[in-house]
């Protein structure tokens, strides 16, 4: 509120109003009194209780949610600060409470160990989002332009807006899958997915940890075939959808829907993905339908969940800054 010209994307600000924003910061501002207030009461660690009351009152001192906003703001280079932090509260209401209630893993807790590295990643995927969004929208854009296919489009939006969704969907994930499969299989390439694959447990946030150079390479890749013949509604509504399942896949969640999980992806099929035992190697890279590693021969799917996570018989550098920079100049 302080620096909006700096903080807020240009792109994002006509989308939410400043008002209900507002509410929020004061919500949260409360919240992390009371909940500061409970864990110190509960918890014998009382480090993590005393930092979120110490940033609140912070936040309080600093003008809380009525800072006044001087002058208009316009377009130009600003940090996602509002758009990661809005994602991020997002995230932790739709899946912490699913993950504290119905866990696999009930030991593993919300504040395991790295949590905070995988923090920095959800930060460095959504900080940059004015660059990441041109990285990303590159290679889409580029393949509009020269491949864009007005037959086709016109053809895909004369069907129901559901049928239109699925297809997209069944694109995304062909693309993933062969873009996914490259990652494992190039060992260039490996080096930045090996970023991923190094959680040595699973939650909602460990999906995010992921090499900057990987999460554009498989966004921009994915999209590009979207270009081609869908609407901008589609492949928005595909992104919200991809953000939600995808994330949803790496959590730390047990219950199991016998029905859905031969159709959809549900997380135990992704953790099959993160094993580190050898029968779940290189198998399961799509993210959406299972039946699409079926086709391609890379299915596992067994009654039980794995026993270990992480990289099979590799090591990669602690820190954020290490597992950026490592890659390019192949250390392992
Ligand atoms: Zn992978
Ligand atoms: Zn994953």
């Amino acid at each position: 509120m302080h620096f909006p010209q700096l903080l807020t994307d240009p792109e994002l600000r006509p989308y939410y109003s400043l008002h209900v924003i507002r509410l929020l910061i004061q919500g949260v501002i409360v919240a992390a009194f009371a909940f500061g207030v409970i864990s110190s009461i509960l918890r014998k660690k009382r480090i993590l209780a005393l930092t979120g009351m110490l940033f609140a009152l912070a936040a309080t001192a600093w003008g809380g949610s009525s800072v006044q906003i001087n002058g208009s703001l316009h377009d130009g280079p600003a940090i996602g600060l509002d758009w990661f932090l809005l994602d991020m509260l997002l995230m932790a209401i739709i899946y912490v409470p699913l993950e504290r209630l119905w866990p696999q893993y009930p030991e593993q807790g919300t504040f395991r160990k790295d949590w905070t590295l995988d923090v920095v990643y959800f930060m460095s995927t959504h900080l940059p989002i004015q660059i990441l969004s041109f990285l990303v929208l590159l290679p889409a854009t580029q393949a509009v332009k020269y491949l864009g296919v007005p037959a086709l489009q016109h053809s895909i939006a004369r069907l129901p807006w559901l049928l239109q969704f699925f297809l997209a969907v069944v694109v995304a994930d062909v693309a993933e899958y062969f873009v996914h499969l490259a990652l494992h299989q190039v060992p260039f390439l490996w080096r930045f997915h090996a970023v991923h694959h190094s959680s040595k447990a699973l939650d909602w946030i460990a999906g995010s940890r992921s090499h900057f150079v990987d999460d554009t390479l498989v966004r921009g890749l994915i999209l590009a075939p979207l270009m081609l013949g869908f609407s901008q509604n589609i492949i928005l509504a595909y992104l919200i959808f991809v953000t939600l399942h995808a994330t949803w896949t790496h959590c730390n969640f047990g219950p199991n829907a016998k029905w859905l999980e031969k159709f959809l992806v549900m997380p135990r099929y992704h953790h099959w993905h993160h094993t580190s035992q050898k029968e779940g190697i290189d198998k399961n890279f799509a993210i959406h339908f299972p039946w699409i590693d079926k086709i391609f021969g890379t299915y596992y799917y067994p009654e039980e969940w794995p026993e270990k996570y992480g990289l099979d018989g590799q090591e990669i550098a602690p820190g954020f800054l290490r597992q950026t920079i490592d890659p390019f100049i192949g250390k392992p």
